[in-house]
């Protein structure tokens, strides 16, 4: 294994641990999803995204849009991976006055670009965004992660018709497919797939991983930051739980529920797999 994945295992190893603090100081979270969608918070934020920690507000960097607002759980242990926000801030998650609200708001913390919650909402953002970043000749990149909910949105396809009606190769899209969304497994609300064939149709250059497999994913994102001349999406097969075996197999529930002490043996265990 090359040292470039080694390292950012080791990062997707800390976001889970830092997501597992997180809920049980509230004895809550989307903690499935976190778990899920952890290797690709941890290539974004350790190997991707052109960042400053110390000046989050820096007109040159790339924008992270997390559009699915109940992921904000993980978005903060990213950003403390990252060193955007201090790894002891995150004792504060979800009370009040804390700077890391349970759902993503741009104006409480550092690094949230958007707030999410209203889904379906952050792909014509990042349009937007990245239109005006051309126009101002600034080469920052948008990435916008939205869950395989999102793909039932009717204003997720119309953004994805104008970024590439618009030419944006300065847009990436990442879809965190893990197969559930707030009303159910996807495959029994709206059938979505096959979501390759779908993007390509509206124009995008889209590749389809592993989204728990590191190498997969620094592959997958090394090559649309290569591709010119269209919008790239990263579709990621991911696994609610993923690194917690007993959270693994629980039966799958959107809010998945933790009981007050099991939180300290998912730590446990998570260490056990490392
Ligand atoms: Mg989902």
């Amino acid at each position: 294994m090359s040292e470039r994945i080694r390292r950012l295992e080791e990062s997707a190893h800390r976001i889970r641990r830092y997501a597992l603090d997180m809920g049980e100081v509230q004895g809550q979270g989307y903690i499935g999803q976190a778990l899920g969608v952890a290797d690709v918070l941890a290539v974004a934020y350790r190997d991707q995204l052109n960042l400053r920690a110390d000046d989050p507000e820096w007109p040159e960097r790339d924008r992270f849009l997390l559009s699915i607002g109940h992921y904000a759980i993980a978005l903060y242990a990213a950003l403390a991976e990252a060193g955007v926000v201090e790894v002891s801030e995150l004792e504060t998650y979800g009370s009040d006055e804390s700077r890391l609200p349970m759902s993503g708001m741009a104006s409480y913390t550092p690094g949230m670009e958007i707030s999410g919650g209203s889904l379906g909402h952050g792909l014509g953002v990042a349009a937007g965004m990245a239109l005006g970043l051309r126009h101002q000749g600034n080469p920052a990149r948008v990435y916008n992660l939205l869950s395989d909910g999102e793909i039932d949105e009717g204003a997720t396809w119309e953004a994805a018709m104008a970024c590439s009606h618009h030419g944006l190769d300065n847009v990436t899209a990442i879809v965190d497919v893990n197969g559930l969304q707030a009303d159910g497994p996807t495959t029994g609300v709206l059938r979505t797939e096959p979501l390759v064939d779908k993007w390509k149709a509206f124009g995008w250059h889209a590749i389809r991983v592993d989204g728990n497999d590191i190498g997969a994913l620094v592959d997958g994102f090394d090559e649309l930051r290569e591709h010119r001349g269209s919008p790239g999406v990263l579709i990621c097969d991911t696994r609610v739980g993923r690194g917690v075996p007993f959270l693994e197999e629980r039966e799958k529930a959107h809010f998945m529920p933790v009981a007050e002490h099991e939180w300290a043996q998912a730590r446990e265990a998570l260490e056990v797999r490392a």
